[in-house]
């Protein structure tokens, strides 16, 4: 089954759109393999977009991808990259098809609300490299945390440690 990397960006997930972009996804064959909403930290977001160093917008597009957070998540499904791609629109919303995410939830070409891989070479480099491992890790960290800080009344609730892939 084929995997890709989508990333909710932080546009999105401050208008509070999660949800909307998810059902997207669910409702068009997308399985969400892997998800965890994390804040990147400016080396995460310069080694992400490496390949796009020596574009003008490079500095801009790091600024934003690390000005709040952001969900990361391995989709999975029947030609999940390019479904994916057809399934966000366009780079620049104003040019993205009807119906598509970007369309629907992208005000610019700098916050538009979504990245996807861009290939299948890419997709597994992408669901595979660092932000992967760090989704691995921060959800081992949550679990630490959230049964530290639990509340008596919530005590009784055991936190899960399921690894997120
Ligand atoms: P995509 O996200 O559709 O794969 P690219 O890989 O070309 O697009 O670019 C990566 C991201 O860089 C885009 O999603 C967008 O946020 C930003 N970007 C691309 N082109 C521009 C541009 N001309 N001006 C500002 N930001 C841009
Ligand atoms: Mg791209």
């Amino acid at each position: 089954m084929e995997q890709t990397l989508s990333i909710i960006k932080p546009d999105a997930t401050k208008k509070g759109v999660i949800g909307k972009i998810i059902d997207r996804f669910e409702s068009n064959g997308l399985r969400i393999a892997a998800a965890k909403k994390v804040q990147l930290s400016v080396e995460d977001a310069k080694k992400f977009y490496e390949v796009h160093a020596s574009r003008p917008f490079y500095n801009d597009l790091v600024d934003f991808m690390t000005s709040g957070p952001v969900v990361v998540m391995v989709l999975e499904g029947e030609n999940a990259v390019l479904k994916n791609r057809e399934l966000m629109g366009a780079t620049n919303p104003k040019e993205a098809a009807p119906g598509t995410i970007r369309a629907d939830f992208a005000e610019s070409i700098d916050a538009n609300a979504v990245h996807g891989s861009d290939s299948l070479e890419n997709a597994k480099i992408e669901a595979e490299n660092k932000l992967k491992e760090d989704l691995k890790k921060e959800s081992d960290q949550e679990s630490v945390t959230a049964s530290a800080s639990s509340s008596a009344s919530e005590s009784d609730i055991k936190p899960e440690n399921e690894k997120v892939s």
